[in-house]
């Protein structure tokens, strides 16, 4: 980069809820090319959640030929390829393998000058901010520094030998040796932190004092600041290339399910519980639901008097990590979706002292005891109810989430009539679930007679796997019944699930219009693709008669179902020809 190419950004940007500001400043200064590159990539989507932001600084080292090429390959492929790594990596699994690959490309290259001097050779700072934590890989001689609350402090440490005032040699750096060593460290982050990125021609031509004078001032932005601290290195007589990076964490998001997840698993489960004990202040009030895998209480907090639900895991499962860290997930993933058919997972503000997670209680009751006491209801407000339900499932699916267990007994209406979803013990979510673990995951999840016949297939699942779900309760909610014959939880094969007949809902119950029924029956299309596009698709026709569902019913049995019709008139000429023969042999 030269002189005439020096960068100036400055950028907000808005992460879930975390959001940065960013400055960048590199000038060749007084030598003819700038060999140092910076660079940020701040992705958007699952990428962001799943491997955060990178940034990184890189200065090639000016005795070597290549040193140029050299640090803007290290932060153009750093940028490319941690990004492409598995999602199931961890950061510090992501960088390191890249680095090494990038150290072993430098190196080889170099290798063809068997002479260092010419090498492909970079210093390379690179901070991953992920969630609540930074992640710093360091190896040559730039440096991090993270200015928090006054204080500024270097991050990392330099690996250079000085040998004399001008001229220090690197120890270690990219390309310098087939074996790379790398310094990581992670530190958590607060919001406010500022991180800055510097190559030796700034912060070897300025104070400490001086580069904290310039970070705190609170009239200049990231890229001013930037600029700011090139200028004044570059006035104090630096004769190298000088760069820098700097990056405000103005707000953070919520807790990652990685973090969330070492954090709580390490919890103890809680002892078993009583009514009138109290557990991190919020009283037992009594049980509401226990069931081989976890209790739910309603609990009273002691200090606002307010109700709210506790779930807490069942004790058969206290050795069972991969049953612990689904339990955990559940109530990220009830956090992490805001809807008002979904029930809130409630932020304890303190620390847990052991396993366990507060939702918002709803008074009322399941949908399993709404359909015992509803057996024939109004269609409407069978419409009415899906349609709530509807919205919640699509809230999830915003969050490229599959609940994977809708059915009665996850769904509560409280008293006003509002429904919600609870229970995301069995949730998939994209991206999530492929993070390593150690652990197998829980794989028997769902409902066999709500579940999706790719589920029991083995089939991969999409959002239609809960729109079959939605329309088995809407067929039980109208009917009382399950569609099927109830047959779906017997069905283990795909030859089980071709021998399923359906029976028409208005058949059970005649209320039903026929076009519901048509709505219904395409819900429930043991073929996923045959299914509507989405829950919102399905609802609209629950509400609005689909004509072609009416006409079907008008065309001739031949035409609706020719296999029936066939079987009837060969029945017929069976039951003729026995008639005939019997009148011969008389
Ligand atoms: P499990 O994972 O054992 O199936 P759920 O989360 O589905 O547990 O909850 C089981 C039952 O507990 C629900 O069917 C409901 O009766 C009751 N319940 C759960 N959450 C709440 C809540 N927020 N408010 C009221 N009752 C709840
Ligand atoms: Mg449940």
């Amino acid at each position: 980069m030269s002189a005439a190419q020096q960068t100036t950004e400055g950028q907000t940007h808005l992460l879930d809820k975390m959001q940065l500001n960013v400055g960048q400043y590199s000038i060749a200064g007084c030598k003819a090319q700038n060999e140092d590159a910076i660079g940020i990539r701040i992705p958007t989507g699952n990428l962001l959640t799943i491997k955060g932001v990178a940034a990184v600084i890189a200065d090639g080292v000016s005795a070597a030929e290549a040193g140029r090429e050299a640090s803007h390959t290290c932060v153009s492929n750093f940028l490319s390829d941690y990004f492409s790594t598995p999602e199931s990596w961890s950061a510090k699994q992501s960088a390191q393998q890249v680095l090494t690959a990038l150290n072993r490309w430098l190196y080889s290259r170099g290798q063809g000058f068997h002479d260092n001097r010419k090498g492909y050779i970079s210093t390379m700072s690179t901070v991953v901010f992920k969630s609540h934590t930074a992640h710093v890989f360091h190896v040559g001689d730039s440096r991090v520094y993270r200015l928090r609350a006054g204080v500024l402090e270097q991050l990392t440490q330099d690996h250079s030998s000085r040998v004399s005032n001008n001229h220090a040699y690197l120890s270690r750096a990219m390309g310098l040796d087939v074996r790379l060593d790398v310094d990581y460290q992670v530190a958590p982050l607060l919001p406010d932190d500022l991180y800055l990125q510097t190559t030796d021609g700034v912060h070897d031509a300025l104070s400490l004092d001086t580069i904290k004078g310039i970070l705190e001032d609170s009239s200049a932005m990231p890229p001013a600041k930037c600029q700011q601290l090139v200028e004044q290195a570059l006035q104090n007589g630096s004769e190298d290339n000088l760069s820098c990076q700097l990056i405000h964490i103005e707000s953070l998001p919520n807790a990652n399910i990685d973090e969330v997840i070492n954090r709580l698993t390490q919890l103890q489960f809680p002892p078993p519980l009583e009514p009138g004990m109290i557990l991190d202040g919020y009283q037992i009030v009594r049980e509401l639901h226990a069931s081989s895998r976890s209790q739910v209480y309603l609990v009273q907090h002691t200090a606002c008097n307010k109700y709210y639900c506790m779930k807490t895991p069942s004790v058969n499962f206290e050795d069972d990590p991969a049953y612990i860290e689904r339990f955990v997930m559940e109530s990220w993933i009830g956090s992490r979706v805001n809807s008002p058919y979904i029930v809130k997972v409630i932020d304890p503000n303190r620390a847990k002292s052991c396993l366990y997670y507060l939702t918002e209680y709803v008074q009322g009751m399941s949908l399993a005891q709404w359909i015992r006491e509803n057996p024939k209801p109004p269609v409407g407000e069978v419409v009415f109810l899906i349609d709530q339900i509807a919205k919640g499932i699509r809230a999830l699916h915003r969050r490229e989430t599959l609940h994977q267990d809708i059915k009665p007994d996850n769904i509560l209406i409280d008293n006003q009539g509002q429904a919600k979803i609870v229970d995301f013990g069995a949730c998939y979510v994209a991206g999530i679930a492929e993070i390593a673990t150690v652990l197998e995951r829980d794989t028997a999840l769902g409902t066999a007679s709500y579940s999706a016949p790719e589920y029991t297939l083995g089939m991969k699942a999409n959002y239609r796997a809960d729109l079959f779900s939605l329309a088995v309760i809407s067929y039980e909610m109208l009917t009382g019944k399950l569609p099927f014959g109830g047959k779906l939880e017997h069905c283990n094969t795909q030859r089980d699930f071709l021998s399923t007949t359906y029976t028409e809902s208005h058949k059970l119950n005649p209320l039903v219009p026929i076009w519901i029924d048509g709505a219904l029956k395409k819900g429930l299309r043991l073929n996923e693709e045959r299914r509507h596009a989405d829950v919102a698709e399905f609802v609209y026709e629950l509400q609005h008669p689909n004509p072609r569902y009416l006409e079907y019913h008008q065309r001739p049995l031949m035409e609706r179902d020719p296999l029936k019709a066939w079987k009837i008139l060969c029945g017929i000429l069976v039951i003729s020809q026995i008639a005939s023969l019997i009148l011969i042999l008389n």
